[in-house]
């Protein structure tokens, strides 16, 4: 299984951002990071029996909390959690958030992969973006991550950004090659309701989603195309392998957390707003941080039961209930619960598995859902493969290149009545 943590702090928001995250005292990164614990120590019970192959600490800026609050974290998760001898232990990080020691104890503390939001190596940009670092502060933190001994890092950029030109991701993905790491993300800025973006830039976004050319600020359709190719070749000749729509990696560095994820391999998500899957049911924790922590806080939560003598049989008991039965106490009625239809968890499988340039095996299809992907998807694949969207070869059905540009709407096609 897979373990999620979202620490949902930052030092103020960036204008795009639509994350689950702000800027709260220090009182309230305390009373989150106890509830947290609470929370992992309800799942450390839960999941005695689980291997844990890869751990993602997600945010927010997980680095933006208190190094001592976030050893207290990373001591729970390495003393009560089965990790695999070769885990992926990945956090997110942004530049200007984590010093030489702070990067130093992520290491000693078992973390062997950063994934640093770089976004852009324009300061221009970066402050249209309302980033709280510049370049340099980016430079240093990927320094103190290779100094701290982590050969496994991320760099997210941005596409698609305002007055983004080919010249200007040119000189984002030059800079970020040059330093070698082995991942590179690169996601389409997506304009979220609820953002500064948004206000600013809703009028131009109606009009790309009308087929306008030659907008003002927003690039349009061909733009964001020629961005993506731009991208696609330049970290190709550099050798990144991309694996994901909008994933690169050195060879043997694609993430194993992203890539469970879209194999639908179960996992776990703590804190706030973080959405979990078991055994075909999904749901997500309340995004209150208040009720959050009042929930995990009380009384006779999870770490109080953790520290009873009677931990044993309380783990018999947790063992022998019925799997994942939904527990009050930890998963609020106010959670949003979904146990997956046969039809939904088959169009996961497409939806999710389709991300991948790799594909999915109809035999897997076949294993899990005990019958043939023609018998339910046998009109919609051909004619995917007429429109040149997918491809088969060998029992690989993938995506094409048209089919990647045009992804979200090729798995709408994947919808079962
Ligand atoms: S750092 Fe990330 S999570 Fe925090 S406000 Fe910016 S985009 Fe959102």
């Amino acid at each position: 299984m897979e373990l999620y943590i979202h620490i949902p702090f930052c030092m103020r928001k960036c204008r795009y951002c639509d994350f689950l995250s702000g800027s709260y005292e220090i009182e309230i990164r305390k009373k989150y990071t106890e509830a947290l614990i609470n929370e992992l120590l309800f799942y450390a019970t839960k999941c005695a029996d689980e291997k844990v192959d890869s751990v993602f600490i997600g945010g927010g800026t997980p680095t933006f909390l208190e190094t001592e609050l976030m050893k207290q974290i990373l001591t729970v998760v390495s003393s009560r959690f089965n990790l695999s001898d070769n885990v992926e232990y990945s956090i997110e990080c942004n530049p200007g958030t984590a010093n030489q020691s702070a990067m130093d104890m992520y290491y000693e503390m078992g973390i062997n992969r950063v994934s640093i939001g770089l976004q852009s190596a324009n300061e221009d940009e970066l402050q249209m973006l309302g980033r709280i670092h510049d370049l340099k502060a980016f430079l240093r933190t990927f320094e103190y991550a290779r100094r701290a001994g982590f050969d496994n890092i991320n760099v997210d950029i941005m596409t698609g950004l305002p007055k983004q030109t080919p010249m200007k991701l040119r000189n984002t993905l030059n800079t970020v090659t040059m330093l070698r790491p082995e991942h590179i993300s690169a996601y389409d800025l997506i304009i979220e309701p609820g953002t500064q973006f948004y206000d600013l830039y809703n009028d131009e976004l109606t009009k790309r989603q009308q087929g306008e050319k030659n907008l003002k600020s927003l690039p349009d359709e061909d733009m964001e195309l020629e961005l993506t190719r731009i991208t696609e070749n330049f970290l190709s000749s550099k050798g990144y392998i991309k694996y994901e729509v909008s994933n690169f990696a050195r060879q043997g560095f694609s993430s194993r957390h992203n890539i469970g994820y879209w194999d639908r391999v179960p996992y776990i998500g703590v804190g706030i707003g973080a959405a979990s899957l078991f055994n075909e049911t999904r749901w997500s924790n309340d995004r209150d941080i208040y009720s959050y922590i009042n929930r995990l806080n009380k009384p006779g939560s999870a770490v109080a039961l953790c520290d009873d003598p009677k931990i044993a049989t309380l783990k018999n008991r947790l063992r022998n209930e019925a799997p994942w039965e939904i527990d009050k106490d930890i998963i609020p009625e106010s959670a949003d619960i979904k146990h997956l239809s046969r039809k939904a968890a088959m169009e996961e499988f497409f939806f999710l598995g389709l991300r991948k340039v790799k594909g999915v095996r109809r035999s897997d299809f076949e294993n899990y859902f005990d019958t043939t992907v023609d018998a339910i998807y046998g009109n919609v694949i051909r004619k995917l493969q007429i429109e040149d969207l997918l491809t088969e070869k060998m029992g690989v059905i993938a995506l094409t290149e048209r089919g990647m540009d045009i992804s979200n709407l090729v798995f709408s096609e994947f919808l079962l009545d």
